[in-house]
């Protein structure tokens, strides 16, 4: 672990016990601990009554200027969709970084949508996100503060329910922020901190081959999500410049053998853009690229950014009915939360347009 200090929030389970056992502290003290630490809302260790020996370790181990700290982001806004069941918040992080979480509510589930970075390195042309360029990594605290945020949100607003499922859809490529990233998960899926099943956690992708490879090698119990978007090399790399680094070919391969060696299927990601990628030819194609590989595609309607538009509901219902009748499982997911911008951070970027406008 390294020097600086560490927040409390991402640390596994078994961190924290090699830990307290490293600094003599026996390990039955472990989970209430973990508890206090995972707990909603739960800032203050120091007002806890943990027995003598955790309460001098808390004393002095955490805190401003030791090893470890708790810190929860500030929500610098909060907006809420017409429909209700979408909740988008900014949060600012200690060093003024402001990241986006969504909460969304379908049938009585909640959903809760993740960064993983500060800014995206992969210029996707049509993702808010991707025009404002790579800022930092989120650490793995930072993504655990987003879970813990929503859900004392929950727990305020619907106290009979649970977070059930976790996406990183947020902004930034989780796949690039590898460590970090699986860290928080293991965090929140633990039966002591949220909860949340692995399997009910999906990690999306935009084609980060060497770390789809990793997934499969070290069989991650977690969803993998490909964001895909084009049918051919040509297609795919206009609308995703990081495809000339990995390009389709090599995706496609990387994805058939993940579903071999793991037996998992992948969702693949289509965001449908006018012009561009919608056409029943592309649809045929990607049918094409699939087959034999075990997937689900999710057709997502872009929310207009940058000067591309998304396809009317007829363009993705044909889209849809073309990747069925070659027997491809597919979802046309509708455009939920379109008046919070909720896609990609759009929210975000909306904003820095607003400051640059007063600020001029
Ligand atoms: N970097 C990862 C995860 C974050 S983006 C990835 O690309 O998969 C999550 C999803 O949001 C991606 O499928 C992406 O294509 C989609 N997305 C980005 N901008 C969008 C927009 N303006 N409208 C609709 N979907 C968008
Ligand atoms: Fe990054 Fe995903 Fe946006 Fe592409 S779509 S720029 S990978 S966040």
């Amino acid at each position: 672990m390294s020097e600086s200090p560490v927040s409390l929030l991402g640390i596994r389970f078994s961190e924290l016990q090699e830990i307290l056992v490293a600094d003599g502290v026996s390990s039955h003290h472990m989970r209430a601990l973990w508890g206090a630490v995972q707990r909603i809302a739960f800032t203050d260790l120091a007002s806890v009554d943990f027995l003598p020996p955790l309460r001098k370790w808390v004393h002095e181990n955490v805190g401003s200027g030791k090893r470890f700290f708790i810190d929860l982001p500030e929500q610098s806004e909060e907006i809420h969709s017409s429909d209700g069941l979408t909740r988008k918040y900014l949060l600012r992080l200690t060093d003024g970084q402001v990241i986006e979480t969504v909460l969304m509510e379908y049938k009585g589930r909640f959903t809760a949508c993740l960064s993983s970075q500060a800014g995206c390195a992969m210029g996707c042309v049509f993702c808010a996100t991707g025009q404002m360029g790579f800022v930092r990594h989120l650490t793995a605290g930072e993504i655990v503060a987003q879970v813990q945020h929503v859900r004392r949100i929950l727990a305020a607003s619907h106290p009979d329910r649970r977070l059930r499922n976790i996406v990183l859809m947020g902004m930034g490529e989780p796949l690039h922020n590898y460590d970090s990233v699986m860290r928080a998960m293991d965090v929140v899926s633990h039966p002591a901190g949220a909860s949340v099943g692995a399997n009910h956690i999906a990690i999306s992708t935009v084609g980060y081959v060497p770390h789809i490879l990793r997934m499969a090698e070290e069989n991650s119990p977690y969803r993998l999500a490909v964001s895909l978007h084009g049918s051919t090399e040509e297609e795919r790399s206009s609308l995703v410049p990081m495809s000339k680094k990995w390009n389709l070919e090599t995706l496609i391969d990387t994805c058939r053998n993940y579903c071999r060696d793991t037996g998992r299927r992948i969702f693949f990601e289509w965001t449908l853009i006018k012009g561009e990628n919608d056409s029943p030819e592309t649809a045929s194609r990607l049918a094409k690229l699939l087959e034999g590989i075990e997937s689900h595609v999710n057709i997502i309607p872009l929310n207009p950014t940058n000067g591309y538009d998304g396809s009317s509901s007829k363009g993705g219902e044909e889209f849809q009915r073309v990747l069925r009748e070659a027997g491809i499982p597919c979802t046309f997911r509708q455009r939920r939360g379109i008046d919070v911008a909720a896609g990609c951070g759009m929210l975000k970027a909306q904003k820095l347009r607003k400051n640059s406008t007063v600020n001029a």
